[in-house]
């Protein structure tokens, strides 16, 4: 695809998927030395909306995003990626889903450091077989305002371009589900602001799916609802909170 074409695919209300998780469980070890790290979660994430997921430290919040992302087994449970049950798919089926359907943010940036900003942008394209549109890399790295420093060496860049480039590697090859983990974590409030626009645009504009974990209200505050989760079960669904309600609600749990 030429790069004036990449820019101008219009947005379809189509292009996120939903999410579905039923009475999902995972549990750590056996016996006395059991963890359980979700115990009967349901929820669903609706297509093109921007949910994060919130709760205590050790309260399942990222065996939850690794559950629905298909990056982690379930015990017991489903999801589902609009009409697809991926519980259901063995490794490799699951493994090429994942690679052509989303895109994952860490808090860590995890971008290799011998590797130039676009090769890094590249890398899991490559890494799953695919021809590179390099033409793609750019205008994904414009998107997070990065195309100008593309042949230079993570490194040289700040913690927030370093974690745009994160984004833009995750937003190539326009997978239907955005996954964060902490994506602002590492990062100042301004940086941070930064990326949740990206994330909220990807959104608004393209209608994609986004899932985010944090423990930031104000980050939270960016999502379209917020679901609380504790002790591996979730407590509360809020529908556009500000971030003084988040903060209000999440004090009762010793966040
Ligand atoms: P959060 O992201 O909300 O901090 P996690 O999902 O990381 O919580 O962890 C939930 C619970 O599961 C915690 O008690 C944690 O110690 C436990 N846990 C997570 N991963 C493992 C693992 N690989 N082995 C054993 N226990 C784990
Ligand atoms: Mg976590």
């Amino acid at each position: 695809m030429s790069l004036s074409t990449y820019a101008t695919v219009p947005p379809t209300v189509e292009s996120g998927l939903r999410i579905r998780a039923e009475n999902l469980h995972r549990t750590h070890g056996r016996g006395r030395d059991a963890v359980h790290a979700l115990r009967g979660v349901d929820v669903t994430f609706a297509a093109g909306t921007f949910t994060a997921v919130m709760g205590p430290s050790g309260s399942g919040k990222s065996t939850l995003l690794q559950c629905v992302a298909g990056m982690d087994r379930q015990t017991s449970g489903t999801v589902h990626w609009g009409p697809t049950d991926i519980t259901a798919l063995p490794e490799r089926r699951l493994a090429q889903l994942r690679r052509s359907e989303a895109g994952f943010i860490f808090q860590a940036y995890n971008l290799m450091p011998a590797m130039t900003v676009e090769q890094n942008v590249a890398l899991p394209a490559r890494l799953a077989g695919r021809r590179v549109d390099w033409g793609g890399v750019t205008e994904s790295l414009a998107q997070v305002g990065l195309a100008d420093r593309r042949r230079e060496r993570p490194g040289r860049l700040s913690g927030g371009q370093q974690q745009r480039v994160a984004v833009a590697r995750a937003l190539f090859g326009r997978p239907r589900i955005l996954f964060a983990d902490e994506p602002t974590g590492a990062l100042d409030r301004s940086t941070s602001r930064e990326v949740l626009w990206l994330l909220r645009e990807r959104v608004d504009v393209e209608g994609r799916t986004c899932v985010m974990v944090t423990h930031d209200p104000v980050a939270a505050s960016y999502a379209d609802r917020v679901v609380v989760l504790a002790d591996g079960v979730l407590v509360d669904d809020l529908v556009r909170p500000s971030a003084a309600q988040i903060a209000e609600k999440l004090s009762g749990l010793a966040c």
